[in-house]
């Protein structure tokens, strides 16, 4: 059996559609299927639809709903402690991952060895320059200071159980399950694919959103920031040097006031750089806070089936 875990926040208008095509898609599979959907604290009646889709659907439905909205990541590992399946594909619903992808996923998986299929991008389709050119910069990045290569992935994929089940294990509340999947190292394979648009509703990541995630997933997967300030501060020492002999030079020469403007710019440029080093470090703490802290990363509201159910020892928490 293969489980389906598909995050959910406000997608009333394209759940549906979502539903009819994946149920198109996997009708003439011969393979079993089961869905987890995670209505992550939707505001519209996305939870409803999910009631409903539950109730006349030919694949069976798991449905969890958080409290409140805790974010895609929180989905993601929610859903996936869930499943039951020997493997799990885990999608959006706004028909931009094409459930008919997935009999292809599910053949390279079959096929022996290949642990996580991955659906990659082949081109970033109808968003403006801005944020391609953001996306860009973002995964140059990322690929320079964790040395693991992101473009163009997504967090379509087919996980086998082994990659799931280590997922899951894994110690960490900040997650960011596209890399953290390649993290893992199992044999991967890429497929690729068009992004289409979103079938209804709207993309819920705004420039401020993307500019966070941008900073905190690079922050926990390398150290190589704090290691530039590093850098940063042995560059200045030896300027430094050189700027103290030829300091004292001139004052034994007896022109010493000349030196003014350099002062103010060097007052400048050290103040600055020291501060950054400073909010730099604050963000490593920031997010060993988060760490140490140790919260759940989602709190379940209900689900369906209702706990008496299913087996849900574990599932309280994240
Ligand atoms: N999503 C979620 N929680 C959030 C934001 C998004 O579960 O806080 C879900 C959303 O319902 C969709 C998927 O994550 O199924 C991708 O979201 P979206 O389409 O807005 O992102 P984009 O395609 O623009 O990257
Ligand atoms: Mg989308």
């Amino acid at each position: 059996m293969i489980s389906l875990v598909v995050p959910i926040y406000n997608e009333q208008s394209a759940l549906s559609g979502f539903w009819q095509n994946l149920e198109q898609c996997l009708a003439g599979s011969d393979t079993q299927f089961e869905a987890v959907l995670i209505d992550d604290g939707s505001t519209d009646s996305s939870w409803a639809a999910i009631k409903s889709l539950a109730n006349d659907s030919t694949i069976p439905i798991k449905a969890i709903r958080f409290s409140r909205n805790f974010g895609k990541e929180a989905a993601i590992l929610a859903g996936l402690r869930a499943t039951t399946g020997q493997a799990a594909v885990v999608m959006d619903a706004d028909l931009q991952h094409p459930p008919a992808l997935i009999p292809q996923m599910i053949e390279h998986w079959q096929s022996g060895k290949i642990k996580v299929v991955e659906a990659v991008k082949r081109k970033r389709q109808d968003e403006s320059a801005l944020r391609r050119l953001g996306a860009r910069l973002y995964y140059r990045l990322f690929n320079l200071s964790s040395g693991m290569k992101l473009d163009g992935a997504s967090d379509f994929k087919l996980l086998d159980r082994a990659a799931v089940d280590q997922y899951i294990a894994l110690p960490e509340v900040g997650r960011y399950f596209r890399g953290l999947t390649t993290w893992l190292g199992f044999e991967a394979i890429a497929v690729e694919f068009d992004p289409p648009s979103r079938n209804a509703g709207e993309s819920h990541w705004g420039a401020g959103h993307l500019l966070r995630l941008a900073r905190s997933t690079i922050i926990s997967f390398s150290s190589l920031p704090l290691r530039i300030v590093t850098w940063f501060g042995l560059a200045g020492l030896i300027f430094s040097l050189g700027l103290t002999i030829q300091t004292l030079w001139y004052k034994w020469q007896g022109y010493a006031e000349a030196g003014f403007p350099t002062v103010i710019l060097l007052i400048l440029v050290m103040g600055s750089m020291i501060l950054l080093g400073l909010g730099l470090i604050g963000e490593y703490i920031a997010e060993i806070y988060r760490e140490v802290k140790r919260r759940p990363l989602y709190i379940i509201a209900q689900s369906l089936p209702s706990p008496g159910d299913i087996d849900d020892t574990d599932r309280k928490q994240g």
